[in-house]
Order: structure tokens, then sequence, then C-alpha cells
């Protein structure tokens, strides 16, 4: 039994540094550009859901997400998964920046709605505040890529398809409590606080990192279960990640985030609904490169190049990645 997820480390820095190649108006020299058409194969059911419920057999079921009316995941789902891990193993930056004040429940302290807070030295922290007003080409590893307000992303991702339409199953999950903030970091329970004075409940000094959900969560016995619609285990799933102006290194990141990379490099993705609760395990079964230089000259692919120069660079997190790549295999 584990709690349900496990911290990647903050980066001792966040790299913001000058990036010539984020342009869009022309070809970079040095840099790749055209789509991976990739594979995935689910592991566990993968529940992403519409955000509706409907009635099959009588039952109330939350509803899959549809891609061209057939069983999928949405592109901008295993977007946010990938750049998440891509963060992970980057000297980047938390995007959005800090959240000041939430409401936290626990069972723990018999808290239900209760303020929590993050201090001002964790709300001051490099990962938040490195790029409040990005000018220039200034960005972390992760925004120069990715995207962020202002800067078009380099990447896309199409919507991914269920090959031979297969239709969803009906599985049952847990009901889940939303998550538990407070557990970001280590905290402090002001007794008194969150009664509507100034002081919060819960104050949290400190971060753990960057938080993962994995199998095996809590014990969920008592909790009620739900019927979700769900992509079967053994589901492959086709779609393509499209790139612009991307140097070899980034594309070597990439390819650990996409937990593909050199044979060391290999991890699962997780994606979706009840992570935590047996679902939502994914991993790339093969990827075909159609990329080519600034030239328009086709390139042969050299995952392990790629891999060795990403690690080179001083964008690279060692200790990001070796953990992300340590929780995600096997069994999570
Ligand atoms: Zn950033």
């Amino acid at each position: 039994m584990s709690a349900g997820y496990a911290f990647v480390p903050l980066p001792d820095r966040v790299l913001v540094r000058e990036r010539t190649e984020i342009v869009h108006d022309r070809r970079v020299q040095g840099t790749l550009s055209g789509r991976l058409e990739i594979t995935l194969v689910a592991e566990q059911p993968v529940h992403v859901g519409s955000g509706y419920k409907g009635l099959v057999d009588g039952k109330a079921v939350r509803r899959g997400a549809l891609v061209r009316g057939v069983p999928g995941v949405p592109g901008s789902s295993l977007k946010g998964v990938v750049r998440s891990r891509y963060e992970a193993i980057t000297r980047s930056c938390i995007p959005g920046g800090a959240k000041a004040n939430w409401k936290v429940r626990s069972r723990t302290f018999g808290l239900d709605n209760a303020p929590a807070r993050l201090t001002r030295s964790v709300r001051d922290k490099e990962v938040f505040c490195a790029q409040e007003y990005p000018r220039d080409l200034m960005l972390c590893p992760a925004c120069a890529l990715w995207g962020r307000m202002s800067f078009r992303s380099r990447v896309s991702v199409t919507d991914f398809v269920s090959l031979g339409a297969e239709p969803f199953e009906i599985s049952k999950m847990p009901k889940q409590f939303g998550p538990n903030l407070h557990h970001v970091g280590p905290f402090k329970r002001n007794t008194g606080g969150g009664r509507g004075d100034n002081e919060p409940a819960i104050e949290v000094h400190d971060l753990h990192g960057r938080k993962f959900a994995l199998c095996p969560g809590p014990a969920t016995t008592q909790d009620a279960m739900e019927l979700v619609e769900a992509i079967p285990r053994r589901s492959q799933l086709r779609g393509e990640m499209r790139m612009k102006n991307v140097l070899p290194a980034e594309i070597g990141g990439l390819l650990i985030a996409l937990g593909w990379g050199r044979p060391r490099d290999r991890s699962a993705l997780k994606l979706g609904g009840g992570k935590a609760l047996g679902f939502g395990r994914l991993r790339v079964s093969s990827i075909t490169y159609r990329l080519h230089d600034h030239a328009g000259k086709d390139v042969l692919h050299d995952e392990v190049a790629w891999c060795d120069a990403f690690e080179r660079t001083d964008d690279c997190f060692p200790a990001g990645l070796q953990k992300l790549v340590e929780i995600h295999q096997g069994d999570c």
C-alpha cells in the first residue's frame, strides 16, 4: 500500500536563457521539424472523462472521451501529461505560479473545507517566480518547447484513436476524494486557525516536489464505487506528435518524457482518471520518425544520440530524470 503518489524533486535552479530557435516564421539551422507517428498500448483501463454522465442498462456511467466518434485520448490530455514529465526532467518552472490559498479536507485532522496556505517563502521559490514576466526569448526549457503566454508551442499532439475502434468497457472506479493538497509538502497545523480569521488551518512551509499519481493508492474499501467508460487494457492507440524547429537535444528530452528514449529511459505514462486506483497506465510501443532538417532534407532518427545530447545540456535535470523513470517502471 502506498499513498498513491510520489514526488520528483524540484530542480536546484530554473534555467531561463535566450532561446533563438523559438520562431515559427522560418526554419532554424540545426533544428528538426516534422512528426512522430506514435503507437501507445494501454496496460490498464484508461478513463478520460468527457465531462458527461449517461445511462447504461439503467445505471449512471461517466462517459469517456470520443475521438472522431470512437474511444480515444484527446491530444490535449496527452500533451499535458508529456509536458508535466518534460518539466520534471528539466530545470523548468512550475507554470501558472503558486496557488496562494485553497481549501482542504482531512480525515486525520477532522477538517472539511478548511483554508490552507503556502507560506510566503514557498510562493517566492524560483520555480514559481523565475518567469513571472517573460520577455524577448528568455524562457525555461519547458516553456520554450511547450509554450506559454505569448509564446506558441513548437510541439502539437493530435488526438489518439483506438485502433480497431474497440468499444469502451464499463469499469468500477472508487469515487475519489479531491487531492489532499496539504500533502504537497511539510506543513503546520494551526489549532484555532481556519475559523474565518486570517490564520489558515494548514500552512505548507516547503514543497516535496512535483507530484505524480501512481498505483497502488490508499485503501478504498469504504469508498463508494462509480461506473466509468474506459478504454480496455491491451488497446492500441495511434496518433502523432508534430514539431517545428526543435533541437536534437530537445527531441531527446521529448522522447524520455514520452517514456521512450534509450532502453534505460523507458517508463510508463499515467493518464486520465483513477491513476492511483489501477487505471491510466499507457506505454509507447513504437515510434516512426518523419523528420527533416532546416533545408527540408530527410533526417534519420538517432534516439541514443538525441538522448545523450539532452543529458549533456544544462536544461536536463538529472535527479528529476532518474526519479521520474524510477517511479514509472513496472506496475505503477
Ligand atoms: Zn517556464
